[in-house]
């Protein structure tokens, strides 16, 4: 798929579409992560399906995500498999004129004229995952409490940073190690 067909899957048609009940679906792959500059993520698939169900005066969108995403480890830096099952929630507000202002307040509330051609959400669901994304990345200690990061990857670093505090000592101990005691 290239940069306008992916883009493409995220854009709702809303004229001309009678009320009701319509249900999509939008896989988010590598592709979508690398457009929508979702840096940390190299990889994984996460299925979307998205509910919308119309009416005259308001479009509501549920968006249900499940899948996995592949991001580097915040300790050792090899890939990190993350499962990922969410669902997020957006309301579309239908009114004869938007007022200056009123779109301002609420991500989850959008305000949109009622003759809006189609409703784009590439860049909510690329909020939604943001915002489900772990903050901190690692790989999981195994069942005795042992980290499972890479051993080698470890070691090198743990002695990059024992090599950092010896540099690092503090003056005032120094002062200390040339007192003589008698
Ligand atoms: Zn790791």
């Amino acid at each position: 798929m290239n940069e306008k067909e992916i883009r493409d899957q995220f854009k709702l048609r809303l004229s001309g579409v009678e009320d009701g009940n319509y249900c999509f679906s939008v896989s988010c792959d590598k592709a979508f992560f690398e457009l929508a500059e979702l840096k940390d993520l190299q990889d994984g698939c996460l299925k979307l399906q998205i509910e919308m169900a119309k009416t005259e005066k308001l479009v509501d969108l549920k968006f249900q995500f499940s899948g996995e995403v592949i991001a580097p480890c915040d300790r050792c830096l090899l890939p990190v498999t993350i499962p990922m099952d969410f669902e997020d929630r957006l309301l579309v507000k239908l009114v004869p004129e938007v007022e200056e202002g009123e779109n301002e307040d609420d991500d989850d509330i959008w305000v949109v004229e009622e003759n809006t051609y189609e409703l784009d959400v590439f860049h909510f669901v690329y909020e939604s995952i943001m915002l489900a994304l772990p903050l901190r990345v690692v790989h999981e200690d195994d069942e005795e409490g042992n980290p499972t990061c890479d051993p080698k990857v470890m070691e090198t670093l743990n002695s990059l940073s024992a090599e950092a505090n010896e540099k690092e000592t503090d003056p005032r101990w120094d002062a200390l190690k040339n007192i003589k005691l008698d």
